[in-house]
């Protein structure tokens, strides 16, 4: 029983070390351990804080130290105290924000009000059609089970990589794998990318698994996902299913973490700490000695190089994938491809249903001035602006700075021209292909649906509509499983691939392969890419269902350009009021790094953002940890000096 505590304040200063020691009065000795949570004073304050040591003694005087006032009831488990002070190394963060990552939901804004709200029970979200508990395994099911229950029984802890398209029977595995780990007396996290665009595998956990299962997602009210993670801790519950932040799940024993759709970028946070929970889950289940297994139709070349892959090459219920046709729109008007308006036209006459997808919101991409050239931009971002007629509105979308739309140019010309289309403009021509308005059609962006519930619900009206179109933003491509969809079609598929970002193949791979993986599931199916770009590597491969071949050609392509998996990316953003300020600091960062195994790209500008000019950094090391360590020592003492005050900085560890 010891009886000075070291406790790390949940605040978000930057400049405080910590942790702090406490004086434990007696009656807290006992039950105060590594992951408890105290309120403690601090300054003036009274501050949440989690103890992350406990000593006999301190270096500072009995008479000083403070006491806790009191302990909460739950603390958070002793290896997700660890799991956070690595996050807030490896992600140039501060050990205060990575714990208040793996904290019960809502728990600093519990200590002043502690009351608590009765839950309201979690509404059950839509089932798959197929109560599956019984199924024969198909062999290669069958053998990927076997190699993963041997691995979940060996000792120490392990990879897999399941790879098979949408409808290989992974979900089937997923919940195999996870029976067997609760007959050991563990739990598991089941991840996936976003809870709505995934009922049905929630709905196939809570299914086989019943209460023994805790959901977490956003529909939640802060105090049913306390409630939620209180299960989970004290143990009724013992499966969490969840979005990216589930990996902090606070279960103990953990015997195997699902990530399923380990390709989908939502596994990356954007906020500080800009954690990875792909990575965080490799080390947590490396420390729990817990099995991972990355799960995924289109996995990432990182993966594909780096963890022993389980295949599953063929939909489960033995059907063909459809066949894929590449159309070619140079020299084609914009729009509907005649066979894209005649495969459309068949699908309405048929009564069947159709997802047409085009990543781009809005009705079209931008305005211009067809006398003088102007173009209608953000005054806080220098972007374009993007008309959304329905609205009568140009929005940028970037920072959501919204204007009226122009009746005419500052020059004094009333004719303005409209660049590129959005889904808005495609609804708009596809009811025109379809010449009827009722066909139903379900739109699905940021523009249409408002939050995750919203989405479930446009989805599941989709599913349960006898016909239709569903057209949207790459939104159409995730997770949900119709059964009864015939064709497929991807507008702009080199849309994607015109970023500049070396992930454009992957990421428009990714696309038409998930798509592809949607279409057809009942039978017969095709699926349509309109594109400018009908030779390229992405598109050539997916109209193949090639998923080898392309990740075999990236490799390479990586390889020689040296990007990830062969070299860590970290970026350095700085922004400032002023561009020379910006410079300046970004410069500053770049002399002081003394990387010998690195190259170093930048400074160059980023578009200006909310009023902040930016200037980016771009390092690509072989020795990651060495990077990351150097790098944050150089961030911080630049970002303390005065020269640079004003200027803000961000440092993502392998950005997306
Ligand atoms: P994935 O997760 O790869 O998309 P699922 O596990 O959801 O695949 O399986 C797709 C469909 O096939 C589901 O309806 C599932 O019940 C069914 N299924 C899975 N395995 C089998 C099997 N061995 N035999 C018959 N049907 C299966
Ligand atoms: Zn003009
Ligand atoms: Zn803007």
């Amino acid at each position: 029983m010891s009886a000075i505590a070291k406790v790390e304040p949940m605040t978000t200063a930057r400049a405080l070390r910590g942790p702090f020691d406490y004086r434990l009065p007696e009656d807290l000795r006992e039950g105060v351990d590594v992951g408890s949570m105290l309120v403690v004073p601090f300054g003036r304050r009274e501050v949440l804080g989690v103890v992350v040591g406990l000593a006999e003694s301190s270096e500072i005087s009995e008479e000083r130290l403070l006491a806790p006032l009191r302990a909460l009831e739950l603390g958070v488990p002793v290896d997700l105290v660890a799991l956070a002070e690595w996050i807030a190394a490896e992600y140039c963060s501060t050990i205060a924000r990575a714990l208040a990552l793996v904290l019960p939901p809502g728990a600093a804004r519990r200590l002043s009000g502690r009351k608590r709200r009765t839950p309201k029970r979690t509404d059950h979200l839509p089932v798959g059609a197929v109560a599956s508990g019984s199924l024969q395994l198909t062999a290669e099911q069958q053998a990927a089970l076997d190699d993963l229950l041997d691995a979940l029984r060996a000792p120490a802890p392990a990879q897999r990589l399941l790879h098979g398209v949408t409808g290989s029977g992974k979900t089937e595995i997923y919940l195999r794998a996870t029976a067997a780990t609760l007959e050991q007396g563990r739990g598991a996290i089941v991840m996936v990318p976003e809870i709505a665009l995934t009922p049905q595998i929630v709905g196939r956990f809570i299914e086989r698994f019943g209460d023994t299962v805790a959901v977490m997602h956003s529909r939640l009210s802060a105090g049913e996902r306390y409630e939620q993670w209180r299960r989970l801790r004290s143990g009724e519950a013992r499966v969490c299913v969840g979005p990216r932040s589930a990996v902090f799940a606070p279960i103990e024993p953990l015997g195997l973490i699902v990530l399923d759709e380990e390709h989908d970028a939502s596994y990356k946070h954007e906020g500080d700490p800009r954690y990875d929970a792909r990575t965080v889950a490799a080390r947590r289940a490396h420390d729990c000695k817990a099995l991972l297994l990355l799960g995924s139709a289109t996995p990432r070349p990182e993966s594909h190089q780096a963890v022993p892959r389980l295949r599953l090459p063929g939909r489960a219920d033995g059907r063909p994938l459809p066949p894929v046709s590449v159309l070619d729109m140079c020299g084609q008007p914009q729009g509907l491809h005649p066979q894209t308006a005649q495969a459309l036209a068949d699908v309405r006459r048929s009564g069947r249903k159709a997802i047409v997808l085009l990543n781009r919101r809005g009705w079209s991409n931008f305005l211009s001035c067809r006398s003088c050239g102007a173009v209608w931009s953000c005054p806080h971002c220098d972007v374009a602006l993007v008309l959304h007629r329905s609205q009568g509105v140009l929005a940028c979308h970037h920072c959501g700075h919204r204007e009226q739309l122009p009746e005419r140019c500052t020059c004094g010309s009333g004719t303005l021209a409209r660049h590129g289309a959005g889904t808005e403009r495609l609804e708009h021509d596809l009811a025109a292909a379809l010449d009827d308005g009722g066909f139903p059609m379900f739109r699905l962006d940021a523009d249409t649906v408002s939050g995750a519930g919203e989405v479930a619900t446009l989805l599941r009206r989709f599913q349960d509509a006898p016909a239709g179109v569903l057209l949207g933003t790459q939104m159409v491509a995730k997770g949900h499983d119709f059964p009864d969809v015939t064709l497929g079609v991807v507008l702009d598929a080199d849309a994607t691939l015109r970023f500049p970002d070396f992930r454009a193949e992957e990421r428009t791979f990714a696309l038409i392969a998930q798509l592809a993986g949607r279409v057809g599931r009942g039978g017969e199916g095709q699926v349509l890419v309109q594109t400018i770009a009908p030779q390229a590597r992405s598109i050539q491969h997916a109209a193949r269902h090639d998923s080898e071949g392309f990740l075999s050609g990236e490799l390479e392509r990586r390889q020689a350009l040296r990007y990830p998996p062969y070299s860590h990316l970290v970026r350095i953003v700085c922004a400032a009021a002023d561009t020379p300020r910006a410079r300046a600091a970004a410069s500053a960062i770049r002399a002081r790094m003394q990387l010998a195994d690195a190259e170093v790209l930048g400074p160059a500008a980023l578009f200006r953002l909310r009023e902040r000019e930016r200037q980016v950094l771009v390092v690509k090391a072989t020795e990651r940890a060495a990077a990351v360590r150097c790098i944050g020592a150089a961030v911080q003492q630049v970002a303390s000096a005065r020269t640079h005050a004003g200027v803000s900085f961000s440092v993502d560890v392998d950005p997306q």
